[in-house]
């Protein structure tokens, strides 16, 4: 008799042990199922790869990187690219007539009101009606056995038909006083950034935590990590392979949102007779910009300015850059021909070189 009891104490025993172990690794799986994550999609728009990095609950991370990959793809090929025929600049493009203030999406006149005043601080440097001189280049498009360097008669020719003197933006729309035609290359990258975090709900009291998203050279941080850790965004090194960089720039994690872009010499170009033609042209000599500089990179706020400054801060040179980022409040991370790098006082303190 006493042994029986005995025997059904340690079943007892036994069988609640069991149950705490069970409970205990549930909550452990489901911990692990719905806790924290980092969700990382791929994709291609814009000429260039686009990365995203979400933190936050597994299933929103995942939803919103395949969400904003989209959303990116869909910005281009509808609003902005010039070369997709569909898109509401290729309408602009194609239909306005001299004077005519064509009614355009919000988005559409909101960044190329910034652009035009970008194209006014950076006195012309930023063209965003360059693009009959970026043909007559082609340095995008042409392969080096293609390729030949333009004459001046056909550069002056080519620069007749550019100007963003021309460009008025109007609550009633945009409007050109000549036949010129706009390009928004050299901001699209970054104002993708801005449309992502303005319309993907992401930030403080957003769906996900925290994260990265990067439009070819131009990226942006907001939010916190998973694990707490700063973020780090990798400064290229403009002689080195693509993943080469030569230091980064550290932003401390629970940052609402900071743009990234860079923009140098060496992304796109065309060796010829043992001289280097890249893609960003000074409007001024209407030859590939050779202002002593080998990268630029701009961080601040807003995803647009910080890509088009980056390029106008590229054509300008060291002295004039550091005048016009000082307007916008935007820090810079200048590496020059000779290889020394430069970094405004505002952004110092978060720039670590490796090399
Ligand atoms: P990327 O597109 O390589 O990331 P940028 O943001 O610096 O680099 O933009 C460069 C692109 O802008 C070029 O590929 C070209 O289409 C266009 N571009 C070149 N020079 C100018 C200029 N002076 N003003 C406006 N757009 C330009
Ligand atoms: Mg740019």
């Amino acid at each position: 008799m006493k042994k029986d009891i005995h025997s059904r104490i340690i079943g007892i025993i036994a069988m609640a042990a069991a149950c705490i172990l069970l409970i205990v690794l549930s909550t452990l799986w489901r911990k692990k199922k719905t806790g924290q994550t980092e969700a990382k999609a791929t994709g291609f728009s814009m000429g260039s790869v686009v990365t995203v990095t979400y933190y936050g609950e597994k299933k929103d991370a995942e939803e919103a990187s395949a969400e904003t990959l989209e959303m990116v793809r869909i910005l281009d090929e509808e609003l902005i690219s010039w070369r997709s025929t569909g898109s509401e600049l290729s309408r602009w493009n194609n239909e306005a007539a001299s004077g005519e203030e064509v009614p355009v999406d919000e988005m559409l006149g909101e960044a190329v009101k910034k652009g035009l005043l970008l194209y006014e601080k950076s006195g012309g440097a930023l063209d965003l009606t360059l693009r009959p001189v970026l043909d007559i280049w082609g340095i995008e498009e042409k392969t080096a056995e293609e390729f030949s360097v333009p004459s001046a008669e056909e550069l002056a020719e080519a620069k007749k038909k550019c100007g963003m003197d021309a460009i008025k933006v109007s609550e009633k729309g945009i409007s050109r006083s000549a036949d010129v035609k706009l390009d928004l290359g050299a901001i699209g990258k970054g104002y993708a950034l801005d449309v992502v975090y303005n319309q993907m709900n992401i930030g403080s009291a957003g769906i996900v935590s925290g994260g990265v998203v990067a439009v070819g050279g131009s990226v942006m941080v907001f939010g916190s990590k998973s694990d707490g850790s700063d973020f780090r965004i990798g400064i290229r090194d403009p002689e080195g392979l693509p993943d080469d960089i030569l230091g980064y720039v550290t932003f401390p994690s629970g940052i609402r949102k900071m743009c990234i872009s860079t923009s140098g010499g060496y992304e796109k170009y065309i060796e010829k007779d043992g001289v280097r033609y890249h893609h960003i042209i000074d409007p001024k000599t209407l030859y590939p910009a050779d202002s002593g500089l080998r990268s630029v990179t701009v961080v601040c706020e807003d995803g647009l300015i910080s890509d088009g400054l980056s390029t106008a801060c590229f054509i300008l040179g060291e002295e004039k850059a550091v005048k016009l980022l000082a307007e916008y409040s935007a820090e810079g991370i200048f590496i020059r021909e000779d290889g020394s790098v430069f970094s405004t006082p505002g952004i110092e303190g978060q720039v670590v070189l490796q090399k």
